[in-house]
Protein backbone atom coordinates (compact mmCIF):
# COMPACT_ATOMS: atom_id res chain seq x y z
CA UNK A 1 0.00 0.00 0.00
CA UNK A 2 1.43 3.32 -1.10
CA UNK A 3 2.12 5.62 2.20
CA UNK A 4 -0.20 8.53 0.89
CA UNK A 5 -3.24 5.82 1.13
CA UNK A 6 -2.09 4.38 4.20
CA UNK A 7 -2.04 7.60 5.90
CA UNK A 8 -5.63 8.11 4.28
CA UNK A 9 -7.33 5.20 5.55
CA UNK A 10 -5.55 5.55 8.98
CA UNK A 11 -7.16 9.20 8.93
CA UNK A 12 -10.00 7.70 8.22
CA UNK A 13 -9.94 5.31 11.12
CA UNK A 14 -9.05 7.85 13.88
CA UNK A 15 -11.92 9.87 12.51
CA UNK A 16 -14.14 6.87 12.39
CA UNK A 17 -13.47 5.68 16.61
CA UNK A 18 -15.18 8.91 18.22
CA UNK A 19 -18.37 7.77 16.31
CA UNK A 20 -18.15 4.10 17.86
CA UNK A 21 -20.75 5.10 21.03
CA UNK A 22 -18.60 4.08 24.34
CA UNK A 23 -20.85 2.95 27.31
CA UNK A 24 -21.45 6.36 28.85
CA UNK A 25 -22.48 7.66 25.29
CA UNK A 26 -25.18 5.28 25.01
CA UNK A 27 -29.12 6.24 25.24
CA UNK A 28 -30.28 7.76 27.93
CA UNK A 29 -33.18 5.44 29.74
CA UNK A 30 -36.28 6.93 28.69
CA UNK A 31 -38.43 6.88 31.75
CA UNK A 32 -41.46 6.20 30.26
CA UNK A 33 -44.54 4.09 31.61
CA UNK A 34 -42.66 0.97 30.21
CA UNK A 35 -39.39 1.57 32.24
CA UNK A 36 -41.73 2.12 35.47
CA UNK A 37 -44.33 -0.24 34.75
CA UNK A 38 -41.44 -3.10 34.53
CA UNK A 39 -39.90 -2.26 37.77
CA UNK A 40 -42.52 -2.13 39.52
CA UNK A 41 -42.66 1.14 40.48
CA UNK A 42 -45.97 2.38 39.07
CA UNK A 43 -48.97 0.52 38.17
CA UNK A 44 -51.48 1.13 35.44
CA UNK A 45 -53.37 -2.16 35.70
CA UNK A 46 -52.80 -5.99 36.60
CA UNK A 47 -52.22 -8.93 34.43
CA UNK A 48 -54.08 -11.89 35.83
CA UNK A 49 -56.10 -14.80 34.68
CA UNK A 50 -59.18 -14.20 36.57
CA UNK A 51 -62.24 -11.87 35.86
CA UNK A 52 -60.95 -9.38 38.90
CA UNK A 53 -61.46 -6.03 37.76
CA UNK A 54 -60.62 -2.96 40.07
CA UNK A 55 -62.99 0.28 39.88
CA UNK A 56 -61.73 3.47 41.68
CA UNK A 57 -63.26 6.47 42.65
CA UNK A 58 -61.03 9.67 42.98
CA UNK A 59 -61.52 13.43 44.33
CA UNK A 60 -63.80 12.25 47.63
CA UNK A 61 -64.86 11.93 50.31
CA UNK A 62 -68.44 13.35 48.86
CA UNK A 63 -71.20 13.80 51.44
CA UNK A 64 -73.55 12.81 48.70
CA UNK A 65 -72.29 11.43 45.99
CA UNK A 66 -69.89 8.99 47.80
CA UNK A 67 -72.22 7.29 49.87
CA UNK A 68 -74.72 7.02 46.79
CA UNK A 69 -71.58 5.35 45.44
CA UNK A 70 -71.51 2.97 48.11
CA UNK A 71 -75.41 2.36 48.67
CA UNK A 72 -74.71 0.53 45.27
CA UNK A 73 -71.48 -1.10 45.69
CA UNK A 74 -73.33 -2.79 48.58
CA UNK A 75 -75.55 -4.32 46.18
CA UNK A 76 -73.19 -6.19 43.95
CA UNK A 77 -70.99 -7.29 46.62
CA UNK A 78 -68.02 -4.49 44.99
CA UNK A 79 -65.21 -4.03 46.65
CA UNK A 80 -63.53 -1.11 45.22
CA UNK A 81 -60.46 1.61 45.84
CA UNK A 82 -60.96 5.50 46.85
CA UNK A 83 -58.50 7.88 46.40
CA UNK A 84 -59.15 10.79 48.76
CA UNK A 85 -58.37 14.06 49.03
CA UNK A 86 -56.44 15.01 52.94
CA UNK A 87 -58.95 18.00 53.17
CA UNK A 88 -61.95 16.13 52.11
CA UNK A 89 -61.30 13.45 54.65
CA UNK A 90 -60.71 16.40 57.43
CA UNK A 91 -64.29 18.29 56.23
CA UNK A 92 -65.78 14.71 55.66
CA UNK A 93 -64.51 11.87 58.51
CA UNK A 94 -68.07 9.87 58.52
CA UNK A 95 -68.04 9.06 55.17
CA UNK A 96 -64.36 8.35 55.01
CA UNK A 97 -64.96 6.38 57.73
CA UNK A 98 -68.11 4.45 55.82
CA UNK A 99 -65.48 3.61 53.04
CA UNK A 100 -63.52 1.51 55.33
CA UNK A 101 -66.23 0.15 56.78
CA UNK A 102 -67.79 -1.60 54.22
CA UNK A 103 -64.82 -3.15 53.25
CA UNK A 104 -63.42 -0.90 50.75
CA UNK A 105 -60.08 0.31 49.99
CA UNK A 106 -59.10 3.95 50.95
CA UNK A 107 -55.44 5.41 49.30
CA UNK A 108 -53.77 8.92 49.21
CA UNK A 109 -54.34 11.37 46.37
CA UNK A 110 -52.79 14.47 48.13
CA UNK A 111 -53.90 16.77 50.83
CA UNK A 112 -54.88 19.89 48.42
CA UNK A 113 -55.17 17.82 44.84
CA UNK A 114 -51.90 19.37 44.48
CA UNK A 115 -50.16 18.65 40.84
CA UNK A 116 -47.02 18.01 41.69
CA UNK A 117 -44.73 18.69 38.41
CA UNK A 118 -42.29 20.91 39.94
CA UNK A 119 -42.46 19.96 43.51
CA UNK A 120 -39.47 19.19 45.67
CA UNK A 121 -39.74 15.62 47.62
CA UNK A 122 -40.25 17.83 50.66
CA UNK A 123 -43.38 19.48 49.25
CA UNK A 124 -44.51 16.13 47.91
CA UNK A 125 -43.82 14.21 51.64
CA UNK A 126 -45.82 17.03 53.29
CA UNK A 127 -48.53 16.94 51.40
CA UNK A 128 -48.75 12.89 51.29
CA UNK A 129 -48.20 12.49 55.13
CA UNK A 130 -51.26 15.06 55.73
CA UNK A 131 -53.35 13.20 53.80
CA UNK A 132 -52.11 9.72 55.55
CA UNK A 133 -53.19 12.00 59.47
CA UNK A 134 -56.34 12.73 57.87
CA UNK A 135 -57.10 9.09 56.68
CA UNK A 136 -55.76 7.94 60.03
CA UNK A 137 -57.45 10.46 62.23
CA UNK A 138 -61.40 9.64 60.39
CA UNK A 139 -60.39 5.75 59.92
CA UNK A 140 -57.73 4.12 61.95
CA UNK A 141 -55.93 2.95 58.88
CA UNK A 142 -53.22 4.06 56.68
CA UNK A 143 -52.84 3.71 52.98
CA UNK A 144 -50.59 1.68 51.31
CA UNK A 145 -51.37 3.52 47.74
CA UNK A 146 -51.17 6.76 46.52
CA UNK A 147 -52.70 8.21 43.04
CA UNK A 148 -51.10 11.48 41.96
CA UNK A 149 -53.54 14.42 40.65
CA UNK A 150 -53.68 14.57 37.14
CA UNK A 151 -51.76 11.02 37.29
CA UNK A 152 -48.77 13.63 36.58
CA UNK A 153 -45.70 11.48 37.43
CA UNK A 154 -41.96 12.29 37.06
CA UNK A 155 -38.73 10.67 38.75
CA UNK A 156 -39.06 12.58 42.17
CA UNK A 157 -42.55 11.59 42.29
CA UNK A 158 -41.85 8.15 42.00
CA UNK A 159 -38.84 7.60 44.07
CA UNK A 160 -40.74 9.58 46.79
CA UNK A 161 -43.87 7.96 47.19
CA UNK A 162 -42.43 4.19 46.69
CA UNK A 163 -39.83 5.51 49.94
CA UNK A 164 -43.21 6.35 51.71
CA UNK A 165 -44.95 2.88 50.96
CA UNK A 166 -47.25 4.12 48.55
CA UNK A 167 -47.07 2.70 45.80
CA UNK A 168 -47.77 5.04 42.89
CA UNK A 169 -51.36 3.93 41.39
CA UNK A 170 -52.62 4.79 37.54
CA UNK A 171 -55.43 3.28 35.45
CA UNK A 172 -55.66 1.51 32.44
CA UNK A 173 -55.37 3.62 29.44
CA UNK A 174 -58.59 2.42 28.16
CA UNK A 175 -60.38 2.75 30.85
CA UNK A 176 -60.06 6.79 31.40
CA UNK A 177 -64.35 7.35 31.76
CA UNK A 178 -63.78 11.05 31.96
CA UNK A 179 -66.58 11.20 34.06
CA UNK A 180 -65.84 14.13 35.46
CA UNK A 181 -66.08 16.44 32.44
CA UNK A 182 -69.73 14.67 32.65
CA UNK A 183 -69.58 13.26 28.65
CA UNK A 184 -72.79 11.78 29.03
CA UNK A 185 -73.83 8.31 30.80
CA UNK A 186 -73.44 6.62 28.01
CA UNK A 187 -70.12 7.48 27.10
CA UNK A 188 -68.88 6.79 30.82
CA UNK A 189 -70.86 3.39 30.60
CA UNK A 190 -69.72 2.44 26.86
CA UNK A 191 -66.50 3.24 28.10
CA UNK A 192 -65.76 0.32 30.20
CA UNK A 193 -68.60 -2.11 29.48
CA UNK A 194 -66.71 -2.07 25.89
CA UNK A 195 -63.23 -2.27 27.04
CA UNK A 196 -63.76 -4.79 30.15
CA UNK A 197 -60.77 -6.84 30.51
CA UNK A 198 -59.14 -8.79 33.59
CA UNK A 199 -57.37 -6.90 35.61
CA UNK A 200 -58.24 -3.43 34.73
CA UNK A 201 -58.07 -0.45 37.20
CA UNK A 202 -61.02 1.89 36.05
CA UNK A 203 -61.00 5.74 36.33
CA UNK A 204 -64.15 7.36 38.10
CA UNK A 205 -64.80 10.51 40.45
CA UNK A 206 -66.83 10.27 43.10
CA UNK A 207 -66.57 14.21 43.79
CA UNK A 208 -67.84 15.49 40.55
CA UNK A 209 -68.73 19.15 39.93
CA UNK A 210 -72.33 19.74 38.69
CA UNK A 211 -74.82 16.72 38.20
CA UNK A 212 -72.46 13.64 38.36
CA UNK A 213 -73.37 11.14 35.40
CA UNK A 214 -70.78 8.60 37.28
CA UNK A 215 -73.63 6.97 39.78
CA UNK A 216 -76.54 6.06 36.80
CA UNK A 217 -73.79 4.76 34.92
CA UNK A 218 -72.47 2.73 37.80
CA UNK A 219 -75.79 1.35 37.45
CA UNK A 220 -75.72 -0.13 33.89
CA UNK A 221 -72.30 -1.06 34.46
CA UNK A 222 -72.41 -2.77 37.70
CA UNK A 223 -75.24 -5.56 36.72
CA UNK A 224 -73.41 -6.08 33.06
CA UNK A 225 -70.10 -6.93 34.49
CA UNK A 226 -71.46 -9.02 37.22
CA UNK A 227 -73.32 -10.83 34.37
CA UNK A 228 -70.00 -11.26 32.22
CA UNK A 229 -68.68 -13.05 35.84
CA UNK A 230 -66.33 -10.40 36.82
CA UNK A 231 -65.60 -9.63 40.73
CA UNK A 232 -65.08 -6.44 41.47
CA UNK A 233 -61.75 -6.16 43.92
CA UNK A 234 -59.42 -3.28 45.08
CA UNK A 235 -55.98 -2.01 44.07
CA UNK A 236 -54.43 -4.44 46.43
CA UNK A 237 -56.06 -7.13 46.01
CA UNK A 238 -56.18 -6.82 42.44
CA UNK A 239 -52.31 -6.51 42.88
CA UNK A 240 -51.84 -9.92 44.73
CA UNK A 241 -53.22 -12.12 41.90
CA UNK A 242 -50.58 -10.77 39.81
CA UNK A 243 -49.52 -13.18 37.36
CA UNK A 244 -46.42 -10.55 36.12
CA UNK A 245 -45.34 -7.58 35.63
CA UNK A 246 -47.86 -6.02 33.32
CA UNK A 247 -46.26 -5.23 29.77
CA UNK A 248 -46.70 -1.74 28.43
CA UNK A 249 -49.94 -1.45 26.12
CA UNK A 250 -49.46 -0.75 22.49
CA UNK A 251 -51.45 2.02 22.24
CA UNK A 252 -51.40 5.55 23.95
CA UNK A 253 -53.71 7.04 25.85
CA UNK A 254 -56.29 8.97 23.19
CA UNK A 255 -56.19 12.14 25.64
CA UNK A 256 -53.47 13.28 27.40
CA UNK A 257 -53.12 13.02 31.34
CA UNK A 258 -56.53 15.47 31.80
CA UNK A 259 -56.10 17.83 34.47
CA UNK A 260 -58.28 16.97 37.63
CA UNK A 261 -58.19 13.41 37.67
ZN1 LIG B 1 -58.09 13.83 41.32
Amino acid sequence: MPVRTWLAAAACVLLLVPAVPHQADAVPVKKDRYYYESRGDVIWEVKTNHPLIALTFDDGPDPKQTNQILDLLKQYEARCTFFVVGKRVEAFPDTALRIVKEGHEIANHTYNHTYFQNSSAQQIQTELKRTEEAIRKATGQHSVLFRPPGGMFNERLVATANGMGLKPILWSWHQDTRDWVRPGVWQITNKVLRNAHNGDIVLFHDHVDGKTQTITALETILPELHRRGFRFVTVSELMKDSVSRTPPSLTPPPFPSSAPN
